[in-house]
Formats: C-alpha cells, structure tokens, sequence
C-alpha cells in the first residue's frame, strides 16, 4: 500500500527539526502532497525536546544534523534518554561515513532510525522515507518492536513478594567448534495484567526506586533453581547474570554469589558476571574492589554492551574484566556496514590485546556468524543461534543443536 491511501497515515504527526526555514518549507510542503498535514516546525533541537517534555506525541521526526545550539548528535542522546519511539530520520549533507556512524549511535541508543535524507531534499526521497516509515510502522504494529510498559517500585516488590520474577537463558556458543560453552540468563517478570515483560520495563525502575537489590537477590535464586534438575553435563556451561552497578557497592555480593552457586552445584568458576560498559565507565573507582573480589573468588566478568560507553583504554587495563560483549548495535547486519563493521573488528583487537575472550552479542544471520568467524571472535549470541528460553528447555536444546554438529 503506498503511504498517501493510508488513513493510518495520513493522520500521523510529523516533527521537523531545522535551523534552515526554507528545508522546512520544502519537506512541509512535499509532506502535504501525501495527505500529512500535521507537521509541527521548531528551528532547534531544545524546542523539540521541550514539545516531547510536554506531553505532545510524534511518530515520525525528521531532523537536521547540523544545527547551532544542539547538534542532531547530541538530539539523539536527549532523545533516547527520553525513550522516543517513533521512527527517526535525518536530513543532512555530510559524507556516507558518517552517516553510517549516526546510524550505530541511533541503533546503539536503541532509537528507530529509518535513514537520512540527502540535500537537496526531492519529493522522491521524502517518498522514500514515508516507505520505510511504513514498514517500520507495521513492524511495531505486530509487535517487532518492543513496547515498554510502565510499571512503578510498589508494583515491582508486590511481584517479587508473589514470586511472579524468573529467569530465560540464552546459549552462548564457540564460533570455532560451534559446541555451547555457555548461557546467560535474563530476567523475566510475568506481570498478572502486562504478561510477559523484558527488564526495559522494569530494571530501570527498579535501579531507581533502589530494589535492585532485591531484584538481583532473587535473579540469583531464580538461577540456581532453574539450573538445579540439570545434568552435570549441562550445568558445566558456564552461567552467566547481569548486575546493576548499585549490586557492586555492596561488598557481600562475592559472598552472596558464591555461596548461592555452590547451593546448585556450581563452582564459581562456572560463573560470569556481566556489568555494562557505561555502568562501569561511571562508577570504576567505586566497584573496583568488588570486582577484584569476585575474581579472586575465581567468577568470570564479563565488561557488556561494549561500544557503547565510550571507555578508555586506560580504564579497560585497570578492570580485572575476562570477557568483552561486543554490543549487537556492531553486530547485527556489520557486514553491509562500514562503520560498524570498523567497530567490530578494533574491538576483537582490543580484546586480544588486553587478553580478553570476546563475545559477539546480536547475531541474528548466516552473514552476521561469517564476519564475526572472519574477525576471530571467540563465541556467539542471538537469535542465529537460539533466543532466550525457559530452563527446562535448555538441556533438549543444547542435545538437538549439538547432535548436528
Ligand atoms: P543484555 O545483557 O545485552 O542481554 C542481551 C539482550 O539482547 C537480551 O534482551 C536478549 O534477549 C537480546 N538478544 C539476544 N539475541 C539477540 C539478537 O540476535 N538480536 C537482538 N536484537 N536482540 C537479541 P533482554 O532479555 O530484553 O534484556 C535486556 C537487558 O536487560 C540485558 O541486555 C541486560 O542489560 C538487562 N538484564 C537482563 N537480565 C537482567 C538481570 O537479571 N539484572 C539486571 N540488572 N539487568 C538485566
Ligand atoms: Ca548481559
Ligand atoms: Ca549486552
């Protein structure tokens, strides 16, 4: 169906974020064309953001890169950090390469952006645009996109108190003999009235509400629950849970884990704990201590969605991390991206430099695998393998995956 027939979205709001009148003039203009006239106009970035602040609701923004004030770089952040959901896309005139580098920040943010718009802007591009808006539209219709439900820190200990938290784990795979080396397990809350919820929903508030805590508490339970009926042989793959940075001030979480492990039959070494590039960036200083003893205690860690916290190499040389998870925003389709693919493959580097194991999370396709084989990446995670599953499945799909080896 071309975009001007549909009444979805012909009825759809439009923001348009650019310093120059007259690129306004043009995309308002050609939009109009298509049947969509609610286009609302601001000249700078902190206007827009000041319209979202308000309540006001926009599926698709079409922004400028260049803009005095706040740059689009800059918008992007502002943007994520307010959770925009609707489709992103940029107007600008610099070069490819950095283009592809807007495009893996956005993904990078998990924002939906849909491509930029060349100047000087053509009816057929904006066409274009509308398509892709389109598809991006009916993808989060039937559910591609996730949907965040908010949920409040009362709501959250109502359902740790009724035990409605649980664990999935996803295989973590050799890229080399293909066998499964590991799985990392994710929490799950199946909410009475929501069902199903990933931890966008609820690990945010929970940080903030400050039952992170409690949250972890029961993670690690759920674990060594979940893993308890499994054979030796199964439970010989390594484990590893996410932790939130507030977990790493307290200094029984050593302790604590091990202790909870060994009550599963797990050997700390079967163990890794993951702790996000950005959390660590913030706070180094502070979990340092905490970290060192987790390794002592001979626990792997994992440094997370790296790439996207801008560390520095010196900070990486400090941290005792063992493994680095190359973030699926480097991952996911880096063989038709240059930028990406760039990313990719100084961040194996990095890793073999500093002695890390890598992991490259968000494989998603055959080409995804080749690359990351190509580069030397150690193993492998995402749906090209498995997506996450409950713990009873685990065992039958491990036996299935490694009978075709
Ligand atoms: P993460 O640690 O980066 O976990 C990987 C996420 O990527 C999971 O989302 C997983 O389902 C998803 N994923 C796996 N393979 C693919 C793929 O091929 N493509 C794509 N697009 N996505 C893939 P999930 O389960 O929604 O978890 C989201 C984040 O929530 C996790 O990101 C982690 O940072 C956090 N999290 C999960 N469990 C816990 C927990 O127990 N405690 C804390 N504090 N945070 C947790
Ligand atoms: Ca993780
Ligand atoms: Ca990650």
């Amino acid at each position: 169906m071309s975009a001007d027939n549909n009444p979805e979205v012909n009825r759809l709001r439009v923001l348009c974020v650019d310093d120059e009148e007259l690129v306004l003039d043009v995309i308002q203009g050609i939009l109009a064309t298509r049947g969509i006239f609610e286009v609302v106009r601001e000249s700078q970035a902190r206007h827009a953001l000041e319209r979202l602040d308000n309540g006001e609701q926009f599926e698709l923004l079409i922004s400028d890169l260049n803009m005095p004030g706040m740059d689009g770089i800059e918008f992007l952040r502002h943007l994520a950090a307010r959770e925009f959901a609707g489709g992103i896309a940029i107007i600008s005139g610099v070069e490819r390469r950095t283009l592809d580098v807007v495009d893996s920040l956005a993904r990078a943010h998990n924002l939906n952006f849909l491509g930029a718009l060349q100047k000087p802007i053509t009816g057929d591009s904006i066409r274009k645009l509308m398509d892709d808006f389109q598809r991006f539209a009916s993808a989060s219709a039937i559910g591609g996109a996730a949907e965040v439900v908010h949920v409040n820190v009362a709501e959250i200990r109502a359902g740790m108190d009724g035990g409605q938290f649980d664990v999935m784990f996803q295989p973590k795979v050799s890229v080399k003999t293909r066998k499964v080396v590991g799985a990392e397990a994710l929490v799950r809350w199946l909410h009475p009235t929501h069902g199903l919820l990933t931890p966008e929903s609820f690990v945010p508030v929970a940080e903030e509400g400050g039952v992170i805590h409690d949250l972890t508490g029961i993670v690690c339970a759920c674990v060594v629950n979940a893993v308890a009926p499994w054979s030796d042989a199964d439970k010989d793959v390594n484990i590893s849970f996410n932790a939130a940075v507030d977990d790493l001030d307290d200094i029984m979480l050593p302790e604590f884990v091990v202790e909870t492990a060994a009550a599963a039959g797990l050997p700390p070494t079967n163990l890794t704990l993951e702790v996000t590039e950005s959390q660590v960036m913030h706070g180094l200083v502070r979990i340092l201590d905490t970290l060192a003893r987790l390794r002592l205690k001979g626990v792997s860690l994992a440094i997370d969605d790296f790439g996207t916290g801008f560390s520095s190499l010196e900070q990486l040389k400090r941290c005792p991390f063992t493994e680095m998870k190359i973030d699926k925003a480097f991952v996911t389709g880096a063989a038709t991206d240059g930028a990406s693919h760039a990313i990719l493959e100084s961040s194996i580097d990095l890793a073999r430099k500093l002695d890390m194991h890598v992991v490259a999370e968000g494989v998603e396709s055959q080409e995804d695998w080749d690359l990351i084989a190509d580069l030397g990446c150690d193993e492998a995670q995402g749906y090209f393998v498995a997506q996450p599953m409950a713990a009873e499945d685990f065992p039958e799909w491990r036996a299935s995956w490694e009978e075709r080896l």
